[in-house]
């Protein structure tokens, strides 16, 4: 959806005397997190105006193109038990839009012999759940999927609901879903100031100044930019990514992959593509740090010749590059997440994903508008505040590996 929205918000909704627009709640920032939050505050029955600095759907944050992966795998129980939510949470947005959004394909981890991450974190998290899970030595790996190369030693844990689910349509299912509950939606559109009055919080965009009960920033790479005057900032860095489609020759015997992660350092992904013949993959945390206003969309060669060559020995057959595309991700220094309250702000709620935020965003939609609304939730996103060493500790060294 476009700009139907912008007309709604200027004409449909009160004006106060000194000119500034009221409204309940105000989203900053419509990727993925934003859309989440606006649809569930606007299916409450709340006035919600989400404002984005471009276009509706463009390709300049971290919620485009065609999949993400969504899995049940993680590294601790809490991360895992989030992950039963989000499933639920898709299967909630699939109800409401109507519209088929998770492919279930099976999720393999891969961890060669010495890897940088640890197995038994995956398998004692997955236990405490309860999901159900294999643990595949090589040669069962390669019964299975005899595509997959892997070295001696090599152990696969497979987990049967690992899932894709489309970055692109999945935003634009809940842009859709908020706009049909009333949200006003307007791209192009930078939000310029925040300021916290207390009893009201006033968010200025264009020539307008929105007078709301609280502010949801989900602004991913320039979240600190949107929070500048509130007296914090947030350690973030962001880099530029690079997914790569490969061409199989034979693309119907890579249909039934599975999704993949190669659990060392460096930590690459791929899954096959449903709705074209090819095979997706890109190495996780591999490009340069950058300014998100100041960076390019070229594809960079020496990228995809080292994802090619590690292709070329894990999937031989997958095939040459028939194309490679840039993505932002926007790190934490622990890769927690932020979903909470700006200390002392009580009424700007931040949602960021760090990087590995897509699958969660139909739950992170629901709990930043709990936390907006009424400063609780009943997800358990206790890691998730800002006063944890990763965000507080000058000397907390980063590590990206999960
Ligand atoms: C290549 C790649 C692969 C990934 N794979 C996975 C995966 O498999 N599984 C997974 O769960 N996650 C994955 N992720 C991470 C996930 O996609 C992101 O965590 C998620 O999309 C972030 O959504 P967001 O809405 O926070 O950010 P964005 O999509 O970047 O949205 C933030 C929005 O805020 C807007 N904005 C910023 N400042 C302002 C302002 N001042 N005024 C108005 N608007 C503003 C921006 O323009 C942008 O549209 C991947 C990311 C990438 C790049």
């Amino acid at each position: 959806m476009t700009e139907p929205g912008r007309q709604r918000a200027e004409t449909a909704t009160p004006r106060t005397p000194e000119g500034s627009v009221e409204v309940d709640y105000v989203v900053a920032g419509l990727g993925a997190l934003g859309s989440g939050a606006a649809w569930q505050l606007a299916t409450r029955g709340h006035s919600v105006v989400g404002l984005e600095q471009f276009e509706l759907g463009h390709s300049r944050g971290a919620s485009h193109d065609t999949s993400r992966i969504l899995r049940h795998s993680y590294h601790t129980p809490a991360y895992v038990r989030l992950t039963q939510e989000a499933y639920d949470d898709w299967a909630r947005l699939e109800a409401e839009s109507g519209e088929t959004l998770v492919t279930v394909a099976g999720g393999l981890d891969l961890f060669p012999p010495d890897c940088a991450i640890s197995p038994d974190d995956y398998v004692g998290s997955l236990r405490a759940c309860g999901i159900a899970f294999e643990e595949l030595d090589v040669g069962e790996i390669r019964q299975r999927w005899p595509q997959f190369h892997p070295p001696a030693g090599t152990l696969g844990l497979y987990q049967e609901r690992g899932a894709i689910v489309p970055a692109a349509r999945g935003t634009a299912a809940m842009q859709r879903l908020a706009a049909e509950a009333g949200a006003t939606l307007v791209g192009s559109t930078s939000v310029t100031r925040v300021t916290d009055h207390g009893s009201h919080v006033v968010v200025e965009a264009g020539d307008t100044a929105y007078t709301c009960r609280g502010v949801v920033v989900a602004a991913d790479a320039w979240t600190n930019q949107v929070l500048a005057g509130l007296g914090v900032e947030i350690p973030l860095t962001v880099t530029l990514e690079q997914p790569t489609y490969f061409q199989p020759a034979d693309p119907a015997a890579y249909e039934d992959l599975p999704i993949w992660i190669w659990m060392d350092e460096p930590s690459y992904y791929g899954f096959p593509c449903y709705g074209e013949p090819t095979v997706k993959a890109a190495q996780d945390c591999g490009g340069p740090t950058v300014d998100p206003d100041d960076r390019t969309s070229e594809p960079d060669p020496e990228m995809r010749d080292r994802l090619a060559a590690f292709m070329g020995s894990l999937l031989p057959g997958s095939g040459d590059v028939v194309r490679s595309l840039r993505c932002q991700y926007t790190l934490t220094p622990d890769r927690d997440f932020v979903l909470a309250p700006v200390p002392g702000h009580g009424s700007v709620v931040v949602g960021l994903g760090s990087a590995h935020g897509f699958k969660f965003a139909p739950t992170f939609g629901r709990v930043l508008a709990d936390l907006v609304t009424t400063g609780e939730t009943t997800s358990d996103v206790s890691g998730f505040g800002f006063d944890r060493p990763g965000l507080t500790d000058p000397a907390y060294e980063a590590n990206w590996m999960v």
